[in-house]
């Protein structure tokens, strides 16, 4: 029996609104050795070529949402299911079960210390399920508009219109077991990510309390 076996003792979820500094923090982290699963990339995996849930969604919208290739057309599905609330829910309650699967499976596969899933959409999927901490990366609205636009060129209203439709940053807080501050410049950011892995590699090697 190995001692390793199933998944790392500690596995982090990291979430945080647009622009919060996600991305970067995730980077941060895996430069320091910690095993990244990315939701996002789990997302795109589910619906690949030859995954049943590629049929499934070509079978429902019709095959026009497909590539030439026989890939997924993402932005027209996006489209579709954008002001359509009940597609949204239909493709949601197809995809969300598959990527949790898809992200355990790969958690699973995990060899660091602790491991960190990646997600902006962390508790609104019920992927947190999944984690034993919640990391909120957290930033004033202000910093999140001026990031966004910087990063894609996006105007304050693109933006703003995203964030209505992700949780708020209260909502964030309440539900987070620990929270970076991303309010300065990058090597801050930095400083607060390397404190937050020295805590994480010291809890993920004190053995648990049963209960
Ligand atoms: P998210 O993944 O949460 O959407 P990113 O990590 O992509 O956010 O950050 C958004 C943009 O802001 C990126 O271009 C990133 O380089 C920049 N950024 C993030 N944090 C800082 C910071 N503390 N100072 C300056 N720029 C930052």
């Amino acid at each position: 029996m190995s001692n390793n076996a199933g998944r790392p003792s500690l596995i982090i979820g990291l979430t945080g609104g647009i622009g919060s500094g996600k991305s970067t923090a995730t980077q941060i982290f895996q430069t320091l050795g910690v095993d990244v699963v990315d939701a996002d990339v789990m997302a795109r995996v589910v619906v690949e070529p030859g995954k049943p849930a590629l049929q499934i969604i070509a079978g429902h919208f019709g095959p026009q949402f497909l590539h030439p290739d026989g890939s997924l057309d993402r932005a027209a599905v996006r489209q579709r299911v954008f002001a359509d609330p009940t597609e949204r829910q239909w493709l949601e309650t197809l995809l969300h079960p598959l990527i949790r699967q898809e992200i355990a499976q790969r958690l699973r596969k995990s060899a660091s210390v602790y491991a960190i899933l990646s997600s902006p959409l962390l508790s609104e999927t019920g992927q947190d399920a999944l984690t034993d901490r919640v990391l909120l990366i957290d930033a004033p609205e202000t910093q999140q508009l001026e990031r966004t636009r910087l990063r894609d060129g996006a105007s304050p209203e693109d933006v703003a219109a995203i964030m209505a439709t992700q949780w708020s940053r209260s909502q964030r807080q309440a539900r987070a077991d620990d929270v970076i501050l991303n309010d300065g410049d990058l090597s801050q950011l930095e400083t607060r990510v390397r404190a937050m892995h020295q805590a994480y590699t010291a809890l993920s090697t004190t053995p648990r309390q049963t209960e």
